[in-house]
């Protein structure tokens, strides 16, 4: 995003609306007239400002962003759609379809790590330490998630080199494993977390079986790890499209 600085008159209605809180007031070097200015290494082309229509000179624009700079607005703005998921946003359904998407079945979990949030972001370096320390590990990267189709080489977690210094509002790295292999898994990320520059979390997904068990959260109390319970809850309106999927 950027600000036309023929047209902005330095009223700062647009700042409040910044989720990155990159408007910054700024002076013109001849008469002294204040205009605000966008820092672009920061803006994550999230919209939000152009959006909230709050301009009143229109000076705010979204010139047409080439690769690299790209992939901000497709992980950061919620009204474009990834090519690779046609999930807007992120990028993923995780857990919440998988009535439909079968993603998470019988005796499998989601470890997945989130970078980033409003304020902070994350730059997508930070997404490449994750997978370099998960990729050594041979897990499945979630191929329904865009940040995988950013990995240059998927055996040691390097992502393509011109994005490492994009900036996005939030992203996620998903893989999917079988329960026993949660716990190394945990482990790894556990190592990683004093590197990443942004504030991070760790989901772990699971299912809730036939029977009402929860094997994940039995594993998270064998290994003594604090943890939220957090519910996506499915009411039966979706039926299972993959032909001869198992449990
Ligand atoms: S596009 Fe988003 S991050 Fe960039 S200046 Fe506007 S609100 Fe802030
Ligand atoms: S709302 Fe428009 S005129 Fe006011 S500071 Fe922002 S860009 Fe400038």
């Amino acid at each position: 995003m950027r600000i036309n600085p023929g047209k902005c008159v330095g009223c700062g209605q647009c700042r409040v609306f910044c989720p990155m809180g990159c408007i910054a007031f700024t002076r013109k070097d001849k008469g002294g007239q204040i205009q605000c200015r966008i820092n672009e290494d920061e803006c994550v082309d999230c919209e939000v400002c152009l959006r909230a229509n709050a301009c009143p000179t229109d000076a705010l624009e979204q010139p047409p962003a080439a690769w690299p700079r790209s992939v901000r607005g497709t992980f950061s703005n919620p009204l474009i759609t990834h090519k690779e998921t046609k999930v807007p946003g992120r990028g993923t359904e995780e857990i919440k379809t998988n009535d439909v998407t079968n993603r998470y079945k019988c005796g499998y979990v989601g470890i997945s790590a989130e970078l980033g949030r409003p304020v902070l972001g994350a730059r997508l370096r930070d997404a490449e330490r994750v997978f370099m320390v998960l990729a050594p590990l041979a897990v499945e990267f979630e191929k329904q998630n865009p940040l995988t189709s950013l990995l240059a080489d998927p055996a040691t977690g390097k992502l393509k080199e011109d994005v490492l210094g994009e900036k996005v509002l939030s992203c996620i790295v998903e893989t999917i494993a079988p329960i026993e292999r949660a716990a190394e898994i945990l482990d790894a990320l556990d190592k990683v977390a004093g590197e990443i520059e942004s504030v991070f979390s760790v989901d772990l997904i699971s299912r809730v079986e036939e029977d009402l068990s929860i094997p994940a959260l039995e594993m998270l109390k064998r290994e003594k790890r604090s943890y939220a319970l957090n519910g996506k809850i499915n009411i039966g309106l979706g039926r299972l499209c993959i032909k001869g999927a198992d449990c």
